[in-house]
């Protein structure tokens, strides 16, 4: 009997098939981000199963995005069968086994490498040996976090913008190790999302925040060395520079832990001192004032408009 041996795939093929078996995918932390990446998912067609470790969080989140849904509605950039049929795609995963079928799973969780790291260890060994992992981190190297997964090959940077839906830009950064039908797929699957697509090298911070967060960070030294108060440093670079957002308030915005993280990591990743991030912020985060999400940062957010802190 003659054996048939089966042709090997060309990397087109591998490609192809990567992206078009891409269905399913699991979000790990389910903050602002994550809460975003699974609404554009799941409005997009694709299945979404939500995880975080505090299980509020989940609940939380799916109700964002309930209400930005609502709103998409409103404004008609959406009909209302898209956002029944989207909500139906996303349901909430408890605990990382549930995550065990997905094609793609989408790392969203708080800026800190441990945390990121812990959460590859506990949940690679659960994956398929195909499923891409990507990371949303603003800031840390992807070739780093990679080497801490059994999937180097398999795993990239998919950095969304804040807020997620309403943000064009998608950057994508590869690790030393990311394969060719790892990036194809991701490309493709940024272009299902209708999102355009920016390619960094894997150096701190990327594109996009290395250029945007020193700019926070001397917002906040301009803040600090009283050159200006909140609302002055605000409406300057709002009318002066016609930015859509003051960078204090931008600040409140992301996150100032996240801002906190970003700096460190360009400080540490890049030893120059012109990236050392303001004590004024370091005393922000350690108040537990991060901005909008716990209602108090440069701004207060627990009345009925935004009062400065400074
Ligand atoms: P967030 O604080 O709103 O949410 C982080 C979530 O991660 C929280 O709900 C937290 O409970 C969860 N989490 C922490 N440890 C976890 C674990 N072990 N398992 C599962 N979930 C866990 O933060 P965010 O703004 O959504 O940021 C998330 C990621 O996205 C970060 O890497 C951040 O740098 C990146 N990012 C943020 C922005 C921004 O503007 N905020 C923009 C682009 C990228």
């Amino acid at each position: 009997m003659v054996e048939v041996k089966e042709r090997p795939k060309t990397r087109t093929e591998r490609t192809e098939g990567m992206a078009h078996s891409i269905r399913k995918i699991g979000i790990v932390g389910a903050g602002q981000m994550g809460n975003g990446i699974a609404h554009v998912c799941a409005l997009a067609g694709f299945h979404v199963l939500l995880n975080d470790v505090v299980p509020d969080r989940i609940s939380e989140g799916l109700a964002t995005i309930n209400g930005n849904l609502a709103r998409q509605v409103s404004r008609q950039r959406i009909t209302d069968e898209q956002r029944q049929a989207a909500i139906k795609r996303i349901a909430p995963a408890n605990s990382l086994d549930e995550l065990g079928d997905c094609d793609l799973v989408i790392e969203a969780a708080t800026e800190a490498e441990d945390v990121k790291r812990k959460i590859f260890a506990a949940l690679c060994p659960l994956l398929k040996p195909e499923t891409i992992v990507g990371t949303n981190t603003s800031s840390i190297s992807i070739t780093r976090l990679a080497a801490a997964t059994d999937r180097p090959e398999r795993f990239i940077g998919i950095h969304f913008m804040n807020p997620v839906p309403l943000m064009e830009l998608v950057e994508v950064i590869r690790g030393i190790a990311t394969d060719d039908p790892t990036f194809e797929a991701t490309k493709q699957f940024i272009g299902k999302l209708s999102k355009q697509m920016a390619v960094s090298e894997d150096f701190p911070a990327f594109i996009v925040n290395r250029i945007l967060l020193p700019m926070i960070n001397e917002a906040i030294y301009t803040l600090y060395e009283g050159v200006g108060n909140v609302e002055a440093i605000d409406t300057a670079m709002r009318l002066g520079a016609h930015h859509p957002m003051g960078p204090l308030e931008l600040a409140d915005f992301i996150g100032l832990d996240t801002c906190l993280s970003v700096m460190q990591v360009l400080h540490e990743g890049l030893a120059d001192s012109k990236y050392r991030p303001c004590p004024l912020l370091v005393k922000y985060v350690e108040a537990g004032w991060l901005g909008r999400k716990t209602q108090r940062g440069f701004y207060d957010y627990r009345g009925d408009k935004p009062v400065p802190t400074r």
